[in-house]
């Protein structure tokens, strides 16, 4: 399986448009790998999770032809994990070329944000509509905590991420060709139905969310204490093994520091920062 991070921002992007802090005047400056997007991961060539505001921006840097996308997982409705707009230009009307059939993964309550969002562009739409499906060519598929269901190649998990429950938000392990994958953001913290669900799984890729620094947590997501404790659990549990990867993503500029001092830094935890454009390959 081969992994890209296509962005791997928090919600407010980095830089932030209106802040001179260190992080984000050396991402205006010097650029490379403190210049986060939106985030947003790539699996091969057909899987996608999140439909977030950056993605085409993404894909002309990377060289990504997105028409190859067969399915997106969508862990929750927030703007910077999906822009309707994208959506909306599946449509005839707009004169796409080559769009094939995406299955559209997310839970009921996320459906339902996603329809909002969607309404808001083109008030008619209605994704839980099968004329509407039809003319988005998408099927949708209904994920709650636990749940597993079989996508061509991939088996798809479901794990309840408390992030935003109104929505019921999720995060997914991905396995596939005996290789597992935990894609965590956004998560605010692994319920004890989120732990058993991830008992079933020796995870080779961990990525979590670290929107927040040390001494820094204004709520909703993981600060960096949080990430090292559910690192040392998922070890007890054995839910990782030694050769397991850790990635730190969802990267915001609030008690976080330039991408080289942090990565640095949090390799003596156990765990790497990821940047947007990573490759990893398994
Ligand atoms: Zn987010
Ligand atoms: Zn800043
Ligand atoms: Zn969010």
């Amino acid at each position: 399986m081969r992994i890209m991070f296509l962005g791997t921002s928090a919600a407010t992007s980095c830089p932030l448009v209106f802040c001179n802090c260190t992080v984000c005047k050396n991402g205006r400056t010097k650029k490379g790998k403190d210049i986060r997007k939106r985030s947003s991961l790539l699996i091969n060539e057909d899987l996608l999770i999140d439909l977030g505001p950056d993605v085409p921006t993404s894909s002309s840097m990377y060289n990504i032809d997105l028409t190859k996308v067969k399915y997106i997982l969508q862990t929750h409705g927030h703007s910077d994990h999906f822009d309707a707009g994208h959506l909306i230009t599946r449509l005839q009307e707009y004169a796409p070329e080559n769009v094939e059939n995406i299955s559209l993964l997310a839970s009921k309550g996320t459906i339902k944000s996603l329809n909002r969002r969607l309404k808001a562009e083109e008030p008619d739409a209605n994704l839980f509509d099968e004329d509407w499906q039809r003319r988005l060519s998408m099927d949708i598929r209904y994920m709650d905590n636990g749940d597993c269901i079989k996508l061509g190649r991939y088996f798809i998990t479901a794990v309840e991420s408390l992030h935003d429950i109104s929505e019921n938000s999720l995060i997914y392990v991905v396995n596939s060709n005996e290789k597992s994958i935990l894609y965590g953001t956004d998560l605010l913290r692994l319920s004890d139905r989120a732990w058993d669900t991830l008992k079933r799984f020796e995870l080779d890729v961990v990525i979590l969310d670290h929107t927040y620094g040390e001494g820094f947590n204004a709520g909703g997501h993981l600060d960096s204490g949080q990430v090292i404790d559910i690192i040392t659990k998922m070890k007890i549990e054995k839910i990782i093994h030694e050769n397991s990867m850790i990635y730190a993503t969802h990267i915001s500029h609030e008690g976080n520091d330039i991408h080289e001092v942090m990565d640095k830094l949090v390799n003596k935890n156990g765990y790497h920062i990821a940047y947007d454009g990573l490759e990893l390959n398994l």
